[in-house]
């Protein structure tokens, strides 16, 4: 196809939706595709993941070398051909240690962390369709102009694309030119004051202080204190171990989700009626709180796109981290606009892709954000007596952990593509968004 009837896409923000996004938009001959990324060269900042089935799902609808790219980064928790959990335990109080919840079954699971896994989805990506230290400040539309989108960057430069995939963060320049600078949900709050107080030791230290067996596996022993997690990293030559606290964070910056937000400082003194396994994971966290950070999420977005600019991944819809699917949330946008966009074949066809991209995937991302509010309220012992009964938290576990890892990703791209061709409306989700029932 002639270079100037391909549909010129930036995608602004190269994390885990903009570069899975680009895999697997780069393959499709009618578009010309770029990435634009803020940093100079990925940091690792040792933030971990544990992949949910949907996730893996969206990756592959992606490509099977998209797939394949978090594979050869990843840990396998246990051997490929197990079902592998993440187990939610309760960590205080008269059933402590009882198993409560199985999440993100899936076979031949792994953790990955997030530096490992951009640098797999990076080798996808050929380097002229990639710059670093772009920082978006400034968007524009300007219909008189071949191409109507106008990016400004903070090292002065500009580019022009016949649309703009903003898959910049949580903070997005993005998010704000389409809801307004002053819209309520706009920035990110962190309503409950959360701080995660995380370190990171290497699996050897990590044996010598806690019990061995939370080095090779994801748990999350539940508190009303805090709860506590552990994710092994780098084919598990290091642990992420964190505990995470409503309410600790005490700066005015709280309501703002400001990841420096001053918070009180970890004390494992005030953890002496959690169970001796969570305790010890307390007394690693404490002697190095350097990598902990204030959360946020996003309040719903009235839309993720108008015309011919849209948002995804965290900059549409973030999420505290409990339910452990906002990276797979980003993932299943990628899958989305991958498959709509293998039809937009002209300019004036991107705005209805957009809207079907809004249509089908703002209900369920942002019922996960509420998802992942509601399992902090249930991991701090707060949601109206559910940790003084067992049963209803696994079938309040079990439920929301269907709703997540079970789902039809595939089912949700067909969904879109009817909508984009105008077979049907909202009944084009029938089926795939699932009821949260909450
Ligand atoms: P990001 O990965 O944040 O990428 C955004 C990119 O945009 C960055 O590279 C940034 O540098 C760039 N950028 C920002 N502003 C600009 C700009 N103005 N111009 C250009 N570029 C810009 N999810 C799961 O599914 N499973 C888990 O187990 C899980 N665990 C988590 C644990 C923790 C502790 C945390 C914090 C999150 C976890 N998540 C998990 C969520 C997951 O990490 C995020 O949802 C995911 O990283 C979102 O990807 P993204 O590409 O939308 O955003």
């Amino acid at each position: 196809m002639a270079e100037n009837h391909r549909v010129k896409v930036a995608i602004v923000g190269g994390g885990i939706a903009g570069l899975a996004l680009a895999a697997g938009l780069i393959k499709k001959p009618h578009l010309d595709v770029h990435v634009y990324e803020s940093v100079p060269a990925y940091q690792d900042v040792g933030a971990g993941l544990a992949l949910h089935l949907n996730a893996i799902k969206a990756m592959a609808l992606l490509g099977d070398e998209v797939r394949q790219a978090y594979s050869g980064k990843a840990l396998t928790m246990g051997d490929e051909n197990q079902e592998m959990v993440t187990e939610v335990i309760l960590g205080q109080g008269p059933h402590h240690g009882q198993l409560v919840a199985e999440l993100g079954r899936a076979k031949g699971r792994k953790t990955v962390s997030r530096a490992d896994l951009l640098d797999g989805f990076l080798a996808l990506i050929p380097k002229e369709h990639i710059s670093f230290g772009k920082r978006l400040v400034n968007i524009a539309e300007k219909s008189s102009d071949k191409h109507v989108v106008h990016l400004s960057f903070d090292d002065g430069s500009e580019t022009t694309a016949d649309c703009l995939l903003g898959a910049d963060g949580i903070h997005s320049v993005t998010r704000g030119y389409l809801l307004g600078a002053d819209h309520p949900a706009a920035s990110p709050k962190n309503h409950d004051g959360w701080q995660i107080y995380r370190t990171l030791v290497s699996t050897e230290e990590a044996r010598k202080q806690i019990n061995p067996k939370w080095t090779t596996s994801v748990p999350i022993l539940l508190g009303p204190r805090g709860h506590i997690n552990c994710i092994p990293l780098n084919k598990n030559t290091r642990l992420s171990a964190g505990v995470a606290v409503r309410g600790a964070v005490v700066s005015p910056a709280s309501q703002n989700g400001d990841g420096n937000a001053s918070s009180r400082p970890l004390d494992p003194a005030l953890y002496a009626d959690y169970s001796e396994e969570a305790q010890q994971i307390v007394r690693m966290v404490a002697r190095d709180t350097s990598a902990s950070w204030a959360a946020g999420d996003h309040d719903h977005a009235p839309t993720y796109a108008r015309g011919r600019v849209a948002m995804l991944g965290d900059a549409a819809h973030a999420a505290l981290p409990f339910a452990g699917n906002g990276a797979a949330q980003a993932l299943e946008d990628a899958a989305v606009l991958d498959a709509l966009f293998a039809l937009v074949r002209r300019p004036d066809q991107i705005a209805r892709a957009l809207a079907a991209f809004d249509e089908v995937r703002r209900p369920r991302s942002q019922a996960v954000v509420d998802l992942a509010r509601k399992f902090g309220r249930v991991y701090a012992y707060a949601e109206d007596g559910m940790h003084e009964d067992p049963e209803r938290m696994r079938a309040f576990f079990a439920e929301m952990a269907a709703f997540t890892n079970d789902f039809d990703v595939r089912g949700q791209n067909e969904a879109a593509l009817r909508v984009f061709k105008g077979v049907d409306g909202v009944s084009g989700m029938d089926g795939v968004r699932g009821d949260l029932g909450n």
